[in-house]
């Protein structure tokens, strides 16, 4: 399954760290100055531009299409990342003190370039570049193709080049190296700035945006280790050569670190978060490390292994920027933590959605249907009150790369939130807002011939699916009308990228259900038979949403579109049972017991006097009520809640906002406070969507899709 991972690419970045280190202790330098240079010189100059590109995959990855105009994303990163170089200013302050750094006359101006550019100590360059290379490439991608946007970062990066390790080609030219003896007053070096990061942030965000021809690993391999040697070859000659000023920019290094990212995407793996978080703290915190090394060599009269055996230097540095940084990702850990218990607790109602069952779901799903249909998940009323765009981003990552909503606003909502795929409209979009279709890259729904005629009219191209009404006589062209179906495909303006009915009765078991099922089946494969008679190619085919996937898995079509089912329900009990499945319960519900009291026998319990006291009774009240989607007739219907593990009544009428339930039968003490469970497993008692349902003699589709908008949800998630 394509789960997106980057195990690979977080090991990768611990390694860049340790090269980071390298180039500033030379671990060779005091063997062989020329082994040294070929490390620090030449190969450890991959991981900065690999940090860039990795950053640029990462951000602009979260971004496509129009919303990418939304600049929310761009502003969180840029404060994020001001806030690090904020902190690793002040934490280098005390050095930049010690070494002088405020004794040097130095301008107003001098001043805001090193906080803009040079990044005040000099390994912290890497955080303004990073920010201002972000920046540009935002700017840039917004006005060209990346083809384009490419070519301007190739300019400002041949510009800082001829700065760099090719400074001897610009001194030949006295204009040249006139200007270049002005920039170097502002940037300690070209890649300072806006030089060097674009193209590699540049290249992070194209192959974000995907559509790179897939290549084997080893094709990958040949191609970094082929430019890996190129680079090698072209530093030495450079080197020779005596031209750089600076060795941290070459040409081949482009290609090199652009086959080096694709690799390791390739060779995926589990991501590894403490991984890549500690090799933030590496870069930001070895320079410490170094002075460290130092004091404690001279503290120990050690200077003469510690210091000047660059190995054992390296080694001693490298260390204990590993447990700085272990330190520092263990507090930054905790801190957070104590920062959710606070923020984030619900209080009064919500719902739990365990994530990781959806990959459960999908996979029971997938393997009940024959091997070569994929899903299509319909995310639709905010995926069946789960959380449309949270939910859609799982599936993702499931494998899932169709989604279903009923309406534009739905499928809009996907998109703002990051989700990709492909997304069906299944309900009719009005014509004022047939334009967002394109924008978003939505398929829309042909409801019928009508409705082709008036998309085509619309007057731009549109990727749709045909709707064919095979007896549920809601939307779609009748099965029988063929010239009209016909004619919807001949529409210039319409891409059909699939044909798909609905199933009227795949919940029966009645023979005569089964009989009308077929019969569906059957119209359905005729309308397929004439297209192609026609020599129309119907695009995907799908027919089948959840009842259709239990009860009849042997049809064979490019998409099914499960919903209940996803969420680990079906609509009532029998037939979760009868089908043998064992799909899993996404969603809890539960609220708060804000007050237990003692309700003498013939007092009233809530609005209306409905609930007398036959007995002694503990009346909890609880903080949810119908406005948060609890059906008012569940206590005259048996009705009940989980407290302590218990089950225990509803009593009286439910209000908007609360509700009561009778706990005098729980021996355990019910407090102020306890969690109840409406919805979900508590100790060994469980209270299914299925027999809620059946309480409110509705459907589970019914009870989850009308939870109200105003709980809060918890999102579970181990597996990531
Ligand atoms: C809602 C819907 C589905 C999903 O139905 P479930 O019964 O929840 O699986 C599939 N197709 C269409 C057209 C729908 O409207």
């Amino acid at each position: 399954m394509a789960k997106p991972a980057f195990g690979a690419v977080d090991r990768f970045k611990w390694f860049a760290a340790l090269l980071v280190i390298a180039i500033h202790t030379g671990p060779l330098d005091s063997y062989s100055p020329k082994a040294d240079f070929l490390i620090i010189g030449v190969l450890a100059r991959l991981a900065v531009p690999f940090f860039f590109a990795a950053s640029g995959y990462f951000f602009f990855g979260k971004l496509t299409g129009e919303w990418e105009r939304d600049r929310t994303a761009l502003r969180k990163f840029l404060v994020r990342i001001g806030l690090l170089y904020g902190a690793g200013i002040a934490a280098y302050l005390p050095l930049n003190v010690y070494s002088g750094y405020f004794e040097e006359p130095r301008s107003a101006w001098g001043y805001a370039s090193d906080l803009l550019f040079n990044g005040t100590f000099y390994h912290l360059w890497y955080l303004p570049a990073l920010m201002l290379g972000t920046c540009i490439v935002y700017a840039l991608r917004l006005r060209l193709t990346d083809r384009m946007m490419l070519a301007a970062a190739s300019v400002l990066y041949a510009f800082a080049l001829l700065g760099d390790s090719y400074y001897g080609l610009a001194e030949q030219s006295s204009f040249l190296a006139g200007l270049y003896d002005h920039l170097f007053r502002v940037f300690d070096y070209t890649r300072n700035g806006i030089g060097f990061a674009p193209l590699y942030i540049g290249l992070g965000a194209a192959l974000a945006r995907g559509g790179v021809k897939e290549r084997s690993l080893s094709w990958l391999s040949t191609a970094f280790l082929a430019s890996l040697s190129l680079l090698v070859v072209e530093g030495i000659a450079l080197r020779d050569a005596g031209w750089p000023r600076h060795d941290s920019m070459y040409v081949v290094l482009v290609p090199a670190v652009y086959y080096l990212f694709r690799l390791l995407l390739a060779l995926g793996g589990a991501q590894r978060r403490q991984a890549r978080q500690a090799s933030t703290w590496i870069y930001l915190l070895h320079p410490l490390a170094i002075v460290g090394v130092r004091g404690i060599a001279k503290a120990t009269g050690l200077t003469s292994v510690l210091v000047r055996d660059s190995l054992v230097h390296y080694a001693a540095v490298a260390l204990l920027s590993i447990g700085l940084a272990a330190a520092v990702g263990r507090i930054v850990r905790i801190s957070e933590r104590w920062k959710r218990c606070g923020d984030n607790l619900p209080h009064r109602a919500w719902t739990e959605i365990d994530l990781d069952y959806f990959a459960h779901n999908a996979n029971v799903l997938r393997s009940r249907l024959p091997a070569g249909t994929e899903l299509m998940a319909v995310v639709k009323a905010d995926a069946y009150g789960h959380g449309s765009v949270r939910v859609a981003k799982r599936l993702y990552a499931e494998g899932v790369r169709s989604f279903a909503v009923a309406e534009i606003d739905e499928a809009i909502a996907l998109r703002k939130g990051g989700v990709r795929g492909d997304i069906l409209v299944l309900g009719y979009t009005p014509t004022h807002r047939l334009r967002e279709l394109s924008r978003y890259r939505l398929t829309q729904t042909v409801v019928n011939a009508e409705d082709a005629e008036r998309l085509q009219a619309a007057g731009k191209k549109l990727r749709v699916h045909v709707k064919i009404d095979t007896g549920m006589n809601r939307l779609g062209e009748p099965w029988e009308r063929i010239e009209r179906i016909l004619s919807i495909y001949r529409q210039s303006r319409l891409q059909v990228s699939g044909t798909f009915s609905h199933l009227a009765a795949a919940d029966g078991m009645k023979p005569g259900d089964i009989a009308f099922t077929r019969v569906q089946v059957v119209r359905f494969e005729e309308v397929v038979r004439q297209l192609r008679a026609a020599g129309i190619d119907p695009g995907k085919l799908h027919l089948q949403s959840s009842y259709g996937i239990v009860n009849y898995p042997e049809l064979r079509y490019d998409l099914a579109r499960p919903g209940i089912a996803l969420y680990g329900l079906l609509s009532n009990e029998r037939d979760k049972l009868r089908s043998g499945l064992d799909l899993r319960p996404v969603l809890s519900l539960k609220a708060t017991v804000t007050r237990v009291n003692d309700v003498r026998a013939g007092e009233f319990v809530g609005y209306g006097r409905s609930f007398a006291a036959l007995r002694d009774s503990r009346i909890a009240t609880l903080s949810i009520g119908y406005a948060d989607g609890i059906p008012r007739g569940l206590p005259e219907r048996g009705g009940c809640v989980l407290v302590r593990g218990r089950r225990a009544p509803m009593v009286g009428k439910i209000c908007m906002d609360q509700m009561t339930v009778d706990v005098t039968d729980i021996d355990d003490d019910v407090r102020q406070g306890d969690t109840v469970t409406l919805i979900g497993q508590d100790g060994e008692e469980r209270i299914t969507v299925e027999e809620v349902a059946g309480w409110a003699g509705t459907i589970s589709n019914e009870i989850v899709s009308s939870l109200g908008a105003r709980l809060d949800r918890q999102y579970l998630e181990r597996t990531s």
